[in-house]
């Protein structure tokens, strides 16, 4: 068989993918569309152009899981991390970058790569045969974008995603919240407790909806179309339609019983259900929005039981083609009707440059390996890497998944170490060390050359 590697998508994942794969011998061939088809965000025809910031957020390995992704796409010989820490920008502790030439060298540096060759054009099928790895984006194009939805079932593949913010639940009041799902449904006691839920009387309801009402929203980039509505309204716009709107959607105050006031029927009540298995990470059911971030969390501490939330990610709506990994790829990241296929990037449902180019790093390494003929285990799930693989191939619900930054609440909890607030110097501390010391280890363990 023909051990080229093709890489579809000359992005963050794309590039980083192909740096990897070449730095390990194996002859790869990356296409890309831009110039000669365009996007409504990019501006260029780069390789890992920047859409829109030109940060890498925060650099600190020792307390912020995005730094400690940083850390471990350096230690594996990371080509974005390469050109970002040569094209930084004074930025305080956030890794900001020069765009143009942060890109311009990287499109140098694979072009001038002897085992690399850029092939502009666009992809529109998924190839029968041979070594593939498709990175093609939240902007994937729309001939592609229709050849993967009919691989996958239309219901699998996203064009725009609908986040509701998440919470740690070790930051949620439980003597104000309780775990109960709606008239007690549910087979077994997990099931009947399967929500948690955050009581408002009408005072709190009335003050929330005006905090919705007047809170800064974010406009829709140009060349995005807002046609999903109908499915998934922002919550806001919900309240613009009556002040009633929400009481009568996800903040229906009937069939739950509160605990804490039994004799009291809540006004209404905002239900979290748990996005991850490990029961770390709550969504706030329904609240998918377009309030400014610093809006977002102004209003959501007015929720009873929120008022200290510290949220893992916060809300949003996006222009945004994404597989439902979790049933979709193997733990390879390969597509599991198709495995000669793999995913990349922020297409695998993560969110943003730095982990779009973490899943590319991963899924270069792992193509490589099985070119040369072995197989390397994904990352453990205590390294940033690690966890996010782990999430996006089965440690998610994959009935509500929606694309995830990098945040500790992926992570295995760490035995002996103190929760809540008080706790989390030394605890995102205790995260870091364990996973340098286990990518480090994942590294040395691997049969790549590079
Ligand atoms: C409007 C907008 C703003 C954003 N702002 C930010 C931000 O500020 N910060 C942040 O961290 N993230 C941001 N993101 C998310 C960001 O785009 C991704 O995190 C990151 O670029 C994803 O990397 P990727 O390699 O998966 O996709 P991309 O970087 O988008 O790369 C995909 C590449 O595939 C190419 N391509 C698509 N279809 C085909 C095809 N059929 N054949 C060949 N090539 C194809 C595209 O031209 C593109 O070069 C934004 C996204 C959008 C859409």
């Amino acid at each position: 068989m023909d051990k080229t590697l093709h890489i579809v998508g000359g992005g963050m994942a794309g590039a980083e993918a192909a740096w990897q794969a070449a730095e390990a011998g194996i002859d790869v061939v990356l296409h890309e569309m831009r110039p000669k088809v365009e996007t409504f965000a990019h501006q260029t025809g780069n390789l890992a152009e920047m859409v829109c910031s030109n940060s890498f957020r925060s650099d600190d390995d020792e307390q912020n899981a995005v730094g400690l992704l940083h850390w471990e796409m350096r230690a594996a010989n990371g080509l974005i991390m390469t050109s970002a820490d040569q094209h930084k920008l004074p930025a305080g502790g956030a890794l900001a970058v020069d765009r143009d030439a942060f890109s311009d060298w990287i499109t140098n540096r694979l072009q001038g790569h002897p085992k690399v060759t850029v092939a502009l054009g666009e992809i529109t099928a998924l190839p029968d045969g041979g070594h593939w790895i498709f990175a093609t984006g939240p902007l994937t194009s729309s001939d592609l974008g229709a050849a993967i939805a009919q691989e996958t079932g239309k219901d699998a593949l996203a064009f725009f995603d609908a986040i509701a913010p998440i919470v740690y639940f070790d930051s949620i009041d439980m003597s104000r919240a309780w775990m109960q799902s709606r008239y007690d449904k549910g087979e077994t006691e997990e099931e009947r407790t399967a929500y948690l839920n955050c009581p408002m009387d009408k005072d709190q309801y009335e003050a929330f909806i005006d905090a919705l009402l007047s809170a800064d929203k974010t406009e829709f980039h140009e060349g995005e179309t807002a046609g999903y509505f109908d499915g998934c309204l922002p919550i806001e716009v919900m309240a613009e339609r009556g002040r009633e709107t929400l009481r009568h959607g996800p903040m229906k105050p009937v069939g739950l019983t509160n605990p804490h006031q039994p004799e009291i029927k809540a006004h209404a009540v905002v239900q979290l259900r748990r996005d991850n298995k490990l029961g770390t990470l709550f969504n706030i059911v329904g609240f998918q929005t377009k309030m400014k971030y610093g809006a977002q969390t102004d209003v959501f501490r007015m929720i009873p039981g929120l008022e200290n939330a510290k949220f893992a990610r916060l809300g949003g709506i996006h222009r945004n083609t994404f597989l439902n990994s979790p049933t979709l790829l193997d733990s390879q990241m390969r597509l599991r009707s198709r495995p000669h296929i793999r995913f990349a990037g922020q297409i695998t449902g993560v969110e943003g440059y730095v982990e779009s180019a973490a899943m590319g790093l991963v899924a270069g390494r792992m193509a490589a390996a099985e070119i040369l003929g072995h197989e390397i285990a994904p990352p453990p799930p205590t390294t940033a890497m690690g966890a996010l693989i782990t999430h996006i191939t089965g440690g998610a619900e994959a009935k509500t998944f929606q694309p995830m930054n990098v945040n500790f609440g992926l992570f295995p909890p760490l035995e002996g170490v103190k929760g809540g607030r008080r706790g989390r110097k030394d605890r995102y501390k205790a995260y870091t060390d364990r996973a340098k010391i286990d990518m480090a280890d994942w590294l040395r363990a691997q049969p790549l050359p590079a």
